[in-house]
């Protein structure tokens, strides 16, 4: 697909929130992204226009058989006033592996790139100012194929929305209790963990619904065949700190390989500190708080950053984490992250595009 961007643009524009009553997800910017699929023809058509709802027969195979993928990023506005992008090329490379692995044809990455860059230039006065404030970035493609038969679709639609989003922490980081799950799995080893699609999500719902009724925020899942080994914390990645080494379950297949996760991961090995990427049962971190040798936890994702874990529930037993407070290296990498986003620190890994 080298055909160049078309841009329609919106006759009226929508009225901007104010940057301290943005939520998260609940406003859409005035244009959106789309490309088509068809078998005989690839890609093609790809334009900006303004947002507005998809036609969609009902019989179009995502809304039966949940033939789709997604990924999710962020534009920040810097302390120097410049729009930048967070990983851009790995979100979009990590878009193509969710794509390959669920049937759908995948983006040139160029392209991809550019219908992102495109968009956020188009839509740029929505990149809140407000420190901690971002516009976030959705990319999805969908099987749009009106077909009632089980096979991969023949045609689809990718589209990028994009989604002004207040602070995360607005009054600074927060640690969560968190349960760990015994009854439900999030993903199996040869299943869909490791893309980024809806049917993960639908999959994880009961187990959070549940937890929260409980009193918590989210669960910590277990691997599914021995319910023993960790695998992530609601819909982000997971880490333990116990003695000198932090420790991330290994990319594979039940744990979506976070872009935050590969940030954090290479920061601790540039700072000279331990960095594991294996497996870690629940047991040896029930033995390591018995020693007080776990010293921190926290989830990572593109939405939070860094979310400290307070408390995490298991089997009766309730493990506080530091005194139920944040880490001292769980706070050094979230303002070390939040730094280069923000255009505040050098970027030594040029993580960030400009747009
Ligand atoms: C998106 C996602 C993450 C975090 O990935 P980031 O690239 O860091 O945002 C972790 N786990 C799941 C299940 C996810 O969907």
């Amino acid at each position: 697909m080298s055909e160049p961007i078309r841009i329609t643009k919106a006759p009226t524009l929508k009225k901007k929130p104010k940057d301290s009553e943005l939520g998260f997800g609940i406003i859409f910017t005035d244009h959106m992204f789309v490309a088509n699929f068809q078998e005989e023809k690839g890609w093609y058509d790809p334009r900006v226009e303004p947002y507005a709802p998809i036609p969609l027969d009902p019989a179009a195979a995502v809304l039966h058989y949940a033939q789709a993928v997604f990924d999710g990023l962020k534009a920040f506005r810097g302390v120097d006033g410049k729009l930048r992008l967070f990983r851009p090329q790995k979100h979009v490379e990590r878009l193509n592996n969710s794509a390959r692995r669920m049937c759908i044809p995948p983006l040139d990455p160029e392209l991809a790139l550019q219908s992102i860059v495109t968009v956020v230039q188009t839509d740029g006065e929505w990149v809140p100012r407000m420190l901690g404030t971002s516009l976030y970035i959705r990319p999805t493609i969908i099987a749009s194929e009106a077909f009632l038969g089980v096979r991969p679709a023949r045609s689809y639609v990718y589209f990028v929305i994009l989604s002004p989003v207040g602070a995360y922490y607005p009054e600074g980081m927060a640690p969560v209790k968190i349960r760990v799950e015994e009854r439900y799995v999030r993903a199996v080893e040869g299943g869909l963990g490791g893309a980024k699609t809806g049917a993960n999500y639908a999959a994880s719902l009961m187990a959070g619904e549940e937890a929260k009724h409980q009193g918590f925020t989210q669960v910590l899942w277990l691997d599914g065949v021995h319910r023993r080994y960790i695998d992530e914390v609601g819909t982000m990645n997971i880490m333990v700190k116990i003695g000198d080494e932090v420790i991330t379950p290994p990319l594979t297949g039940t744990v979506l390989p976070g872009v935050t996760r590969d940030s954090v991961l290479t920061l601790l090995r540039d700072w000279g500190l331990r960095a594991s990427e294996r497996q870690v049962g629940i047991d040896e971190v029930m033995a390591a708080h018995r020693a007080g040798t776990l010293t921190e936890v926290w989830g990572t994702g593109t939405a939070a950053v860094i979310s400290p874990v307070g408390e995490l529930a298991y089997k009766g037993e309730t493990m506080v984490i530091n005194g139920g407070k944040i880490g001292p290296l769980t706070q050094r990498l979230y303002d070390a992250i939040v730094g280069i986003q923000y255009g505040q620190a050098p970027d030594p890994h040029g993580w960030t595009l400009e747009v």
